[in-house]
């Protein structure tokens, strides 16, 4: 796992054929039930978990991103890491075609690249800001951007904006999870005010 860019981190997550089994897998099970889409943000995709996939994804949280994302984000996952929301997203031309500037509604995300041939939809990052601080401007040297290859997983704090260039050609499918901290939720005081991660500091 290597940190390309501040609070981001990159890791060559799974084979290509890994890739395909679990595509495969998630194309089967679409084929039996209608894909319900995963939020507001996407018109296509699936969420996984009617799916089936709980059990995988609770796993895949408890066992490997928590522990990591303790180490590599502690403001965010030092309290544990123990709900999540995961779905595949899809972006192509008859598809999403991108994704405008947001946060994710998780305390961390892991956004693996499963496939398939493409161009385009690179992810960007845009800073790490607290809720005060969502909508301030973007610094240069804040922006860094991800260039998805099949296997690789990017793992962020969900308060790191993000975007998703347009897709030029193909299809790019991705796992994303969102890892959710009750515990840290909890604490929180309601209170908005500016906290020690932030970057707009
Ligand atoms: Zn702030």
């Amino acid at each position: 796992m290597r940190e390309v860019h501040p609070r981001v981190y990159v890791l060559r997550m799974l084979r290509p054929e890994a890739c395909r089994r679990l595509l495969a897998g998630i194309d089967e099970r679409r084929a039996l039930a209608p894909a319900v889409p995963p939020n507001s943000m996407h018109d296509h995709g699936a969420l996984l978990g009617p799916l089936g996939f709980d059990d995988l994804l609770a796993d895949l949280r408890e066992h490997w991103i928590a522990p990591l994302a303790a180490r590599l984000l502690p403001e965010f996952a030092g309290r544990g890491l123990d709900t999540h929301h995961g779905y595949l997203v899809e972006y192509a031309h008859d598809r999403d075609e991108e994704l405008g500037f947001h946060v994710d509604d998780s305390e961390v995300t892991l956004n693996l690249c499963l496939g398939d041939r493409f161009e385009g939809a690179e992810l960007t990052m845009l800073g790490l800001r607290c809720d005060l601080h969502r909508q301030s401007p973007v610094r240069r040297e804040e922006m860094f951007e991800h260039v998805h290859e099949p296997g690789l997983a990017v793992l962020h704090a969900g308060r790191h904006r993000h975007r998703v260039e347009p897709i030029v050609r193909g299809s790019r499918r991705n796992l994303i999870l969102w890892c959710r901290s009750s515990a840290l939720r909890a604490a929180a005081s309601g209170a908005l005010t500016c906290t020690p991660w932030c970057d707009a500091r």
